[in-house]
């Protein structure tokens, strides 16, 4: 029989055949190492870092993000771009730096709900950003890939994977690339773009990428490192 515990689901494997009773006896016998991993679990922070003077990379920059009540009806994003100091509570003094996103909340949300409407409405910013920035970019690397081609791109809400490219041409991005470099955005829809050509990742597709981008190579690792202290 097999054990695991993934977030605060206890997960056991055991063949079909196998009495209720002895699954019991089995997972009580590990019983405390399985209390602990719920614990571990459980306090773990789960804090958004769409949070309140918390920091997000946009275009591979840090952007503070500050929170005020408004009259709004919605959460509103906006991105600004100059320097800038604000008292968030006093006496924070928040230096946001030069860019950095103004969020407007109607008055009356609170705590967990507001932290999460916050979230919401970021997370609709990137997206609609990334519809611009990600289609200019395949626009821009086409000629250099697969020139004749006509993909269409959409935009994804994969945690796992900056891209992917299915068979019938349609390459789909995460709205996260847009926390990256402009250039790693580039490299991504290179990337997508070379699986017209070649679907899988053999030595063809690579000599098709770093045909179309020498450096492919070193972007790929740097966006690999990235890729470890990014909001997910
Ligand atoms: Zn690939």
């Amino acid at each position: 029989m097999g054990l695991r515990v993934l977030g605060g689901i206890v997960e056991v494997r055991a063949p079909v055949r196998i009495s209720q009773r002895r699954v019991r006896e089995f997972v009580q016998a590990k019983g405390s190492w399985v209390v602990d991993k719920l614990i571990e679990h459980r306090e773990r922070p789960k804090i958004s870092p769409f949070g309140y003077g918390e920091s997000v990379p946009y275009l591979g920059r840090k952007a503070a993000i500050t929170i005020e009540p408004g009259p709004v009806e919605a959460v509103a994003v906006s991105l600004h771009d100059e320097d800038c100091n604000v008292f968030v509570e006093e006496p924070d003094l928040i230096y946001l730096g030069r860019w950095h996103f103004h969020v407007t909340a109607p008055l009356g949300i609170e705590g967990d709900s507001l932290r999460e409407s916050v979230r919401e409405a970021l997370v609709a910013w990137y997206r609609a950003q990334a519809t611009e920035v990600i289609q200019q970019a395949v626009d821009e690397c086409k000629p250099l890939v697969a020139p004749r081609a006509k993909p269409v791109v959409r935009i994804s809400n994969a945690r796992a994977q900056w891209g992917s490219c299915s068979s019938d041409g349609v390459l789909r991005f995460s709205w996260r690339c847009l926390m990256l470099d402009p250039y790693e955005i580039e490299y991504i829809a290179v990337h997508e773009l070379a699986h017209l050509k070649v679907r899988n990742h053999s030595k063809a597709f690579w000599r098709v990428v770093t045909k179309a981008m020498p450096s492919a190579l070193d972007i790929r690792r740097g966006i690999t490192r990235a890729s470890r202290t990014l909001p997910r």
